[in-house]
């Protein structure tokens, strides 16, 4: 018998791949999607049926798959060098990358080190902070805050500021301990979104009176908190933990990975309240979702705290062996350039309004606990009960058994338990998004209401 490509292909990945974030039992006995190329929006299998990408590829895609563009930028730096180190010399695209993301980030941030992926960044404003702090002879202050529900990567300190109990507990004894405050989740803690945020500030405010002396900096992932659920902050909020963090001489570190380069809805997460963090962490869609470079940025002070004589020993000892890649730099320049010409973070905001309207058709189905939305960052919560709020017990898999819905009818998504993500690439036009939140609604109509 000859087997077709697709065959072929699906025994060697079961046989060979072990894939992120998933139980390989489930997988293995389900038919396995192999992408084969995109065009825009949509992704192709290789037996060619067509996919929207409903979920930017893991939040990443801003332009959309095999855009020209893009793709040039690359060539054209494929025709010079593919990569040069970053240790002690430079190449023209980091140096440019570097001095355009200075230009539009949030005032202050003055400095660029690269890495090639979120959780590395995270790691590198973790240690930026632990060693400013070292640096300056305040060497008590080596712990963290996190929020309740964090995530901020896979790396053992990224983990060590995470507070997700299904991903990171597991792991727990490896992990250095992290204060964690609650995240202002209304619809989960009494539904009123001021006493949520109150209890919120009221953590931090007595963690930072108590114990600042040994804190180095509070991590959070601004406005919209991601794999916690697609949780949008009460206004003001993020505001009022940067004011105590300054009053207390505790860092700021904004993990802009998911939220950064518009997808909230203006180019980063911060700017919606005007907050300057001292540390910023940038990632997924930097490059348009195409090539693995990450970045932290840092302001002067934290950049100057490491600034001296050799001897001192004050210099920062980490770097990647694909640090500042030229080719990610460059596509991550032609992304950006796109994003000014196309007006892209304004065309967030008009195409989220318009999503808003369609997801209206939501709002009164009986298992649609709470849509949340940011920009084109939507979360819908799914219960068993919409009056008590009483959630689908995890072993029902009601995002996965949705989402698996939705891919039937030609949209890709990936739950995070019980709430059905929507974040589709910032190029989708008002048709595609039409298209895209019609199967949205449809699959979670049938799977919630369809008594199968
Ligand atoms: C995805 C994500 C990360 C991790 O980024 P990777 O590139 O997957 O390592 C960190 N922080 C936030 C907020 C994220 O959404």
């Amino acid at each position: 018998m000859v087997l077709t490509d697709y065959e072929r292909l699906a025994a060697l990945n079961k046989d060979h791949l072990w894939h992120p974030f998933t139980q390989m039992k489930d997988y293995i006995n389900a038919d396995p999607l192999i992408i084969e190329r995109g065009e825009g929006i949509r992704l192709y299998d290789v037996q060619g049926r067509a996919y929207w990408d409903g979920f930017s590829s893991v939040w990443l895609n801003v332009h959309g798959h095999n855009v020209p563009e893009l793709n040039q930028a690359i060539t054209d730096q494929l025709g010079r060098v593919a990569h040069s180190t970053l240790l002690g010399m430079a190449n023209i695209p980091a140096i440019e990358l570097a001095a355009k993301l200075v230009g539009i980030s949030p005032k202050g941030l003055n400095k660029v080190f690269y890495s090639d992926s979120g959780a590395t960044a995270v790691e590198i404003a973790i240690k930026m902070a632990f060693q400013y702090w070292h640096n300056q002879g305040a060497s008590g202050k080596t712990r963290f805050i996190t929020m309740n529900q964090a995530y901020h990567g896979d790396t053992l300190g990224a983990v060590s500021v995470g507070a997700i109990p299904l991903y990171h507990e597991v792991f727990r004894p490896m992990l250095f301990p992290s204060h964690v405050i609650p995240y202002p989740y209304a619809y989960r803690h009494g539904g009123d979104e001021l006493k949520v945020m109150e209890d919120t500030l009221t953590a931090l405010r007595k963690l930072l009176e108590t114990r600042s002396d040994e804190i180095a900096a509070l991590i959070v992932e601004p406005i919209v908190q991601g794999a916690g659920g697609i949780v949008v902050m009460p206004p003001g909020c993020l505001r009022e933990m940067s004011v105590l963090c300054r009053q207390h001489g505790v860092l700021l570190i904004a993990d802009e990975v998911a939220t950064g380069f518009g997808r909230t809805g203006s180019m980063f997460a911060c700017d919606l309240e005007g907050v300057s963090p001292d540390l910023m962490v940038i990632g997924k869609g930097l490059t348009g979702g195409y090539l693995p470079v990450a970045a932290t940025l840092a302001t002067d002070e934290i950049y100057n705290a490491f600034y001296a004589n050799y001897q001192e020993q004050k210099t920062f000892f980490h770097g990647h062996s694909y640090t500042g890649n030229p080719l990610g730099c460059a596509v991550a320049l032609a992304s950006l350039k796109l994003m000014e010409e196309r007006n892209m973070v304004e065309g967030v905001r008009v195409k989220a309004a318009f999503v808003e309207r369609k997801l209206t058709a939501l709002k009164d189905r009986p298992h649609v606990g709470e849509i949340r939305q940011k920009g084109l960052m939507i979360g819908i919560e799914l219960v068993r009960d919409k009056a008590s709020r009483e959630p689908y017990d995890w072993s029902e898999r009601i995002g996965v058994r949705t989402s698996q819905r939705a891919r039937a009818l030609g949209m890709l998504t990936r739950p995070l338990g019980n709430v059905i993500v929507f974040i589709p690439p910032l190029a989708s036009n008002e048709a595609e998004l039409d298209a895209m939140t019609d199967i949205l609604i449809e699959s979670i109509i049938s799977v919630t209401e369809g008594g199968s």
